[in-house]
């Protein structure tokens, strides 16, 4: 489902230039659960970034489901997120003038779903929000954010979810209710999982576990 090849990025700062991966090559079926794990600072959001195609790399080559994104224009790209693909944010971005359940709905009116309201509650409902729904960021705790983030992420079934820290504001029971979720999304949806984490909690359940070190990815 997913191919890196030779993929190399950095960015240009003020310091001078940091180089981020570095032939940085690995693959993921459809299906997997992996984990990415690495120090702060070691590229793991950027990884993210360039899978979800927000980001384009220097050097190398991305694939989803055999196809270059080199090759997709940026609406196409944007298509494709919006059909397949569910991202948690390490900084949430949820929108501030929408209530909790407003931001979960945001993906399913965006496709022109049926029962977005009931969906998006449902959905709220299963990170254990359902108290919360009416709630506007600003109204609501860092884990509870996190949360509804997971639900915008989960509520169209995307086969393809990246979690950046998916747990990182969360305690431990509510951090085991959201993977019980992913995992159970993994079983009976066949969605394939892409966590960056420092949860051993995550790592533990994830099939594989990648390392980013100095700019490459090894497998544990
Ligand atoms: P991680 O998620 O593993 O903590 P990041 O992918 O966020 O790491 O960042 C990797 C490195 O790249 C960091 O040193 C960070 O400061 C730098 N970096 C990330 N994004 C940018 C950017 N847009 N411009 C310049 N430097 C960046
Ligand atoms: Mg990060």
């Amino acid at each position: 489902m997913i191919e890196f090849k030779g993929v190399s990025m950095g960015y240009a700062t003020a310091e001078g230039r940091v180089d981020i991966l570095e032939d940085a090559s690995f693959h993921v079926t459809e299906g997997e659960t992996v984990a990415i794990v690495g120090p702060s600072g070691s590229g793991k959001t950027t990884l993210l970034l360039l899978l979800s195609g927000l980001e384009r790399p220097e050097q190398g080559q991305i694939q989803l489901d055999g196809q270059d994104l080199a090759d997709l224009s940026t609406d196409s790209l944007a298509d494709w997120r919006r059909d397949h693909m569910g991202i948690i944010f390490q900084s949430f971005h949820l929108l501030p003038g929408l209530s909790a359940l407003g931001n979960v709905q945001v993906p399913l009116e965006i496709a022109r779903a049926a029962n977005s309201g009931s969906r998006s509650r449902a959905m709220l409902d299963a990170v254990g929000l359902s108290h919360r729904v009416d709630h506007f960021p600003r109204q609501l705790s860092g884990g509870e954010q996190q949360r509804v983030a997971i639900a915008r992420a989960l509520v169209h079934q995307p086969r393809l979810i990246l979690g950046d820290e998916p747990t990182g504001n969360l305690d431990r029971q509510s951090g085991k209710r959201v993977l019980d979720l992913l995992f159970e999304l993994n079983e009976q949806a066949g969605s394939t999982l892409i966590l960056v984490t420092h949860d051993d909690q995550v790592a533990e359940r994830c099939q594989r576990v990648l390392r980013l070190q100095d700019g490459q990815l090894k497998e544990d």
